[in-house]
C-alpha cells in the first residue's frame, strides 16, 4: 500500500489549498470523499517518483457549526495519528497559535509518527518571524509555508517522502 500523509488543523488555515498544491505535483485528484467519513478526501500524489496518498480532513460541514467543532477536530487528529504514516499539522501564521491549535497539538504530541508543523499563509519572506510563536505547541520546529504561492512546498515534500 502507498504511504499515507494526513493533513490536519482547524478550519480555514489552508489545509485544502495545501492538499491541492501537493497533489498537483502529479495533476491527479483521484477520488473525492471516498471512504471513511464525509469530511475526508483522498488524493493521489507523488514526488520524485515516490507515490503516496494525501488525506484532506475537515469538510464544509464541520466548518459551519462551531459547537461541534472541538470534538470533531480531536477526532480528526486522532484518526490521522492512527492511519497516517506522516502528519502535516497546518496552522495560520497570520493569527498566531489558538486554543484549537493547542487542542490538536495535545493529541499529536502523543504520537510517534512524524509530525510536520506548517505555519501557513506566510506569503512574504518578512513574515517568517511569525513561526516563532508556534514553538509553544510542543510538536517540534515550526516551518514557514505559503500553500497559496507554493513557497516551501518543495522542501517539505523532500522531507516528507524521506520519512516513508
Ligand atoms: P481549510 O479550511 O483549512 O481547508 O482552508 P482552505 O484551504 O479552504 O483555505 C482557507 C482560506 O485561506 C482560503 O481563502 C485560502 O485561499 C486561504 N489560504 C490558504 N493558503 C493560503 C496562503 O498560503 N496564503 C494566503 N494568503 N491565503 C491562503
Ligand atoms: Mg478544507
Amino acid at each position: 500500500p502507498k504511504p499515507i500523509v494526513a493533513v490536519v488543523g482547524r478550519p480555514n488555515v489552508g489545509k485544502s489549498t495545501l492538499v491541492n498544491r501537493l497533489a498537483e505535483a502529479r495533476e491527479a485528484i483521484v477520488h473525492e470523499s471516498r471512504g471513511v467519513t464525509r469530511d475526508r478526501s483522498y488524493h493521489e500524489a507523488d514526488w520524485n517518483g515516490r507515490e503516496f496518498v494525501i488525506i484532506d480532513t475537515g469538510g464544509i460541514e464541520s466548518e459551519k457549526s462551531d459547537d461541534v467543532f472541538a470534538p470533531r477536530i480531536r477526532q480528526q487528529a486522532l484518526a490521522a495519528a492512527n492511519e497516517a504514516d506522516v502528519i502535516l499539522f497546518v496552522v495560520d501564521g497570520r493569527t498566531g497559535a489558538t486554543e484549537e491549535d493547542e487542542e490538536v497539538a495535545r493529541i499529536l504530541r502523543r504520537t510517534d509518527k512524524p509530525v510536520f508543523l506548517l505555519v501557513n499563509k506566510l506569503d512574504n519572506p518578512e513574515r517568517e518571524e511569525a513561526v516563532w510563536d508556534f514553538w509553544s505547541l510542543g510538536v517540534g520546529e515550526p516551518r514557514a509555508l505559503s500553500a497559496l504561492h507554493g513557497h516551501g512546498t518543495g522542501d517539505l515534500l523532500d522531507e516528507v517522502v524521506a520519512c516513508f
